[in-house]
């Protein structure tokens, strides 16, 4: 475990101990589930779209510190953000924590703080598993996400 240390900045450790939109969100219809089965993450986003904007935006369940950071900071990102726009910021979040380039790195913002996961191929489903799910349901995807 001491290899992971460097990976769990301190970011990353206080969102995970204080997620942000920890909560359902009343009255939308849009929603998605995702699971992780190699790690136990299992989470539900919860998103409410207006206009093709991010309304508002939450999350529920439990996982690993990195899952739970990841969709904590994940919330703040998109929220007030056109759809299109989250859309692009999971492209740039999904190449930089898969080590594919940091293009797009200067935009993450705190979620730069990921970048160091593309060094742990098994914790990158942990730190995208939120957005896969925010995908499904921005989608209108009716089944769960699992990323096996
Ligand atoms: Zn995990």
């Amino acid at each position: 475990m001491a290899e992971l240390r460097d990976l769990y900045q301190e970011v990353i450790l206080e969102h995970s101990k204080r997620p942000r939109n920890y909560r359902t969100l009343a009255g939308t219809s849009l929603s998605a589930e995702g699971y992780n089965p190699l790690c136990g993450d299992h989470f539900v986003i919860y998103v409410d779209v207006e206009d093709g904007r991010i309304r508002d935006i939450s999350f529920q369940g439990s996982g690993c510190a990195i899952s739970k950071a990841s969709a904590s900071m994940m919330t703040q990102a998109v929220k007030g953000k056109p759809t299109a726009d989250a859309e692009k910021l999971f492209m740039d979040f999904h190449r930089v924590v898969t080590g594919k380039n940091n293009v797009g790195v200067d935009d993450l913002g705190k979620l730069a703080a990921f970048a160091g996961v593309s060094e742990f191929p098994v914790r990158v489903k942990c730190a995208t598993l939120a957005w896969h799910a925010l995908r499904a349901a921005l989608a209108g995807e009716k089944q769960a996400v699992s990323t096996e």
